[in-house]
């Protein structure tokens, strides 16, 4: 049995945190404005936060530090689910085998083309592929065939893969075809739970599961994304389980989760639960997203459309980094909406145009940046680059630079005006004068029709 997670550990570390007094308190959310990240203890007590003053404060600490290592940036992407067949039985899940009212189907190279092709179209650089685990259908091949493809037929920049775990030698092929991060939830790191949730398949593996990260690292992907699927299980509970997981990787393979998401359980056509088991309310979901931001403040925060639009828009500032937008959670859902095969829910239904706008109304700067990927900096590069502040330096340029391509070449007139507003603002707020000369430079040769000219 895998350690990684020293269950009884965390459930102390909660017991003793229940009346942690005011002063301590502020003293943990002062440290955390630091950037340097929090101790499981120091996590523990702000997770039992409910005095009104406090969480202000500490959604204080989490904007600041967001705006410190992020800057005014909000990263999109989308997410493109190639296949719904699936062998496991995750109760929660619309994909669930036993779902018998799904309609399934694996798509063809031509038809995954096609809906990166829509993608593409609605102005994204970046992909997360996504399937079910079916051994005939969704393995290995199917995933390396499909990122190649994609990468040949357009301008995808980087594509990001969510699929279930696998041996090290599949991992290699990943890395080979161009992955950028690989992302695998958890979804409980209750064993309990997690045992009751994943009745049979594969998936009822819960070491095989934990261990995907460092088969991944093995294999050479240093990019690794990680989740909890909240609503499972005590929320208390997962926040520490996956800070003591990001831990332990950390310290045998020297680099944290490059992301967090966290998705929050909806409702899923056919799923085999009566209702969510330990539903999280929004105010415990502000203060997950919150506690993340000041607990590891280099790792980006993923926010998918399974929330609603005015409380995405509201997380943005809490810590969130990166979320999707115009999303289908079907396979072939970009050509053609089918209710019928979806994997849950969606909440947010506004297209990528209308997000790029609201992002810009909020004073946010939206990225297609790809550039890291590309020019190697991932996994410890990244890290170093990000804790020096550094990465900073790059990435605000990049983010103007990226979404002036897009106005170019996506955007609405109204888009257009207030993305230029935007960059005007972004612009100033680099603060090395040099790189300010520099990007202004970078932005005359995209409008000249130079591409691929990013820091
Ligand atoms: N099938 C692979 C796996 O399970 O690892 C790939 C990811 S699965 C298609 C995507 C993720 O969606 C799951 O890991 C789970 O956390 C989440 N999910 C499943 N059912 C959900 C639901 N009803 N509401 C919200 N998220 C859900
Ligand atoms: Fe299959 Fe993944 Fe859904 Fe589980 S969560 S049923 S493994 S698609």
């Amino acid at each position: 049995m895998v350690d990684f997670i020293r269950e009884q550990e965390v459930v102390s570390l909660l017991e003793n945190s229940n009346k942690t007094d005011k002063v301590e308190i502020r003293e943990i959310i002062q440290k955390s404005r630091l950037c340097k990240g929090l101790s499981l203890e120091e996590v523990a007590k702000l997770l039992y936060i409910e005095d009104k003053e406090l969480l202000a404060e500490m959604f204080e600490a989490a904007k600041f530090v967001k705006n410190k290592v992020y800057g005014k940036r909000v990263v999109l992407f989308a997410p493109l689910y190639t296949s719904n067949e699936c062998t496991n039985n995750c109760l929660y899940c619309g994909f669930r085998r036993d779902n018998k009212e799904l309609h399934r189907r694996t798509l063809t190279l031509a038809e995954i083309i096609n809906e990166a092709k829509a993608i593409e179209a609605q102005g994204h650089k970046r992909i997360l592929l996504i399937c079910g685990e079916d051994p005939r259908t969704t393995n290995v091949k199917h995933l390396t065939q499909a990122m190649e493809a994609v990468y040949k037929a357009g301008d995808i920049r980087r594509i990001n893969i969510e699929a279930a775990p696998m041996k090290v030698e599949e991992y290699k092929e990943l890395k080979n075809a161009g992955i950028g991060t690989y992302v695998i939830f958890q979804e409980t790191y209750n064993r309990d739970v997690y045992q009751k949730m994943h009745p049979t398949g594969l998936k009822a593996d819960y070491d095989w599961r934990i261990t995907a990260i460092d088969r991944a690292f093995e294999a050479g992907i240093d990019d690794v994304g990680v989740g909890a699927l909240f609503g499972l299980y005590d929320y208390r509970f997962e926040v520490l389980g996956l800070l003591m997981h990001a831990q332990s990787f950390e310290k045998r393979y020297g680099v944290g989760p490059h992301t967090i998401s966290v998705p929050r359980l909806r409702p899923a056509l056919g799923w085999g639960l009566k209702e969510i088991p330990n539903e999280v309310n929004d105010d415990e979901f502000r203060k997950i997203v919150a506690i993340f931001r000041l607990a590891v403040p280099y790792t980006g925060i993923i926010l998918s459309t399974r929330e609603r639009a005015d409380f995405r828009d509201e997380l943005l500032s809490l810590g969130v980094s990166q979320i999707s937008a115009g999303s289908k959670t079907n396979p072939g859902g970009y050509k053609e909406d089918d209710d019928k095969a979806d994997q849950f829910e969606v909440s947010d239904h506004r297209s990528l145009s209308k997000m790029l706008e609201t992002i810009c109304d909020q004073g946010y700067i939206p990225s297609f940046c790809t550039a890291c990927y590309r020019r190697c900096r991932t996994g410890e590069a990244f890290m170093e680059y990000a804790k020096e502040g550094e990465i900073h330096e790059f990435c605000q340029p990049n983010a103007i630079l990226t979404f002036k391509e897009n106005l170019m070449d996506y955007g609405t007139e109204s888009l257009k005006n207030k993305g230029e507003k935007m960059i005007s603002k972004a612009l100033l707020e680099i603060e090395d004068a040099k790189m300010r000369i520099l990007t202004k430079e970078k932005l005359k040769e995209i409008e000249e029709g130079k591409r691929d000219i990013y820091f």
